[in-house]
């Protein structure tokens, strides 16, 4: 069987000597918990306008509908997260999610790895996944350690190796590509509400499914691990250089989640759309970010804060100037979402022979055509 380590170079993997695990205590969000120099009057703003609708402006966009509709969109998400809130858990976020029935007594005959692991796939996609793909269990890419939000403690991680779940299912699941048009705004950040509690519900689905298979399964969306280097181990994607996973199928407006499972299942490999070579000519999501948090230079392998990944050279986006950003207006951006060529609707033929072309030498041609036709502009809330 082939290790993790196998396929990085097929996956564009740049992993030097000095790599270093990361501890989830440095996460950007859980560090403005605790990191007093993130913690301010606009970052407690930013959480507490979360749940109840609190605060408004009278700007299109933030008006208290727009806020109405955002955190209807999250809520399905802050349910599941919260249940667990009286055993200090903040689940999906901080902590697996623990809503599962027992395993089965017996274990089901799926037939043979690849088979079994089509039909993983074919029922994440009926549970709502965009796509799904799976890897191998990686050490490198699982957080060290946890930090509790509700205890402000480190705790010990949950998936560890000796739990022998060498599976792990990777699931994408598309944002609206119409809300989020008008980002940055309250109102498009109800795309990224819609995609969290669609992910949450479609996680806890699978796991259960798998579970009734027979198997060990662990549903995780944010907490425990990164999920960008599965999601590329498992053929969803490239890298870009907003630091997003770059898929087939929706670009980068997506959120993902993932399954761990000791069920024996064909691994997918990493896929080549061309992405880094395009984004090397592209840059506009740099140019775009109101925060000026995206590099416009070439892949480096220093971190510019503790909240970075040590030991891999790749574009690293700066988080603390982006979180400040989000704190400032009061809800997440996503420009660099928007604004992305690979952020398009490819159910058209035309948006598939673009991406196609997007990875030939004649990815200037297609870079020129995305801003001549206007793609990315941003919509007016209003005509949402
Ligand atoms: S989310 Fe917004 S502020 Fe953050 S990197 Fe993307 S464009 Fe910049
Ligand atoms: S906007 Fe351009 S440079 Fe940025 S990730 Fe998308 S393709 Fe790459």
């Amino acid at each position: 069987m082939n290790t993790p380590k196998d396929t990085d170079q097929d996956a564009n993997f740049d992993i030097l000597e000095n790599f270093e695990r990361f501890h989830q205590k440095n996460e950007m969000f859980r560090r403005s918990q605790w990191d007093k120099s993130i913690r301010n009057e606009k970052t407690e703003r930013f959480y507490s306008s979360h749940g109840s609708v609190n605060e408004w402006r009278r700007a299109e966009g933030f008006r208290q509908q727009d806020y109405a509709l955002r955190n209807a969109a999250w809520h399905i998400s802050d349910v599941f997260t919260d249940v667990h809130n009286d055993k200090g858990r903040r689940e999906g976020f901080t902590d697996i999610f623990t809503l599962q029935a027992d395993v089965a007594a017996e274990k089901a005959d799926l037939g043979t790895h690849a088979e079994a692991a089509a039909e993983i796939k074919r029922v994440a996609k009926l549970f709502g996944a965009g796509d799904a793909g799976i890897t191998a269990y990686d050490e490198r890419w699982q957080y060290t350690g946890r930090f509790s939000d509700i205890e402000s403690v480190e705790k010990a991680p949950e998936i560890t190796p000796d739990l022998g779940l060498l599976s792990v299912v990777i699931i994408t699941i598309p944002m609206d590509y119409e809300l989020m048009k008008t980002v940055p705004s309250a109102l498009g950040s109800a795309s990224t509400g819609i995609g969290y509690s669609n992910d949450a519900r479609s996680l806890i689905a699978l796991t259960q499914y798998i579970r009734g298979l027979g198997y060990e399964a662990h549903g995780s969306l944010n907490d425990t691990a990164m999920s960008i280097p599965y999601a590329i181990k498992a053929g969803l994607g490239e890298l870009g250089r907003n630091g997003l996973l770059i898929t087939k199928n929706h670009g980068p407006r997506v959120r993902i989640g993932r399954v761990y499972t000791n069920m024996p299942l064909a691994y997918d490999k990493p896929i080549d759309l061309g992405v880094k070579a395009f984004c090397e000519i592209c840059k506009r999501c740099a140019k775009s970010c109101p925060s000026k948090s995206i590099p416009m230079g070439e892949p480096r392998d220093k971190p510019l804060s503790i909240s970075n990944l040590t030991g891999v050279r790749k574009w690293t986006v700066d988080v603390e100037s982006c979180f400040a950003f989000w704190a400032a207006q009061n809800t997440d951006c996503a420009v660099c979402i928007r604004v992305c060529p690979y952020n398009k609707d490819f159910s058209h033929w035309w948006h598939r022979s673009a991406r196609w072309l997007a990875g030939t030498p004649l990815r200037r041609l297609i870079h020129w055509g995305d801003e001549l036709f206007g793609y990315g502009r941003r919509k007016k809330p209003k005509s949402w």
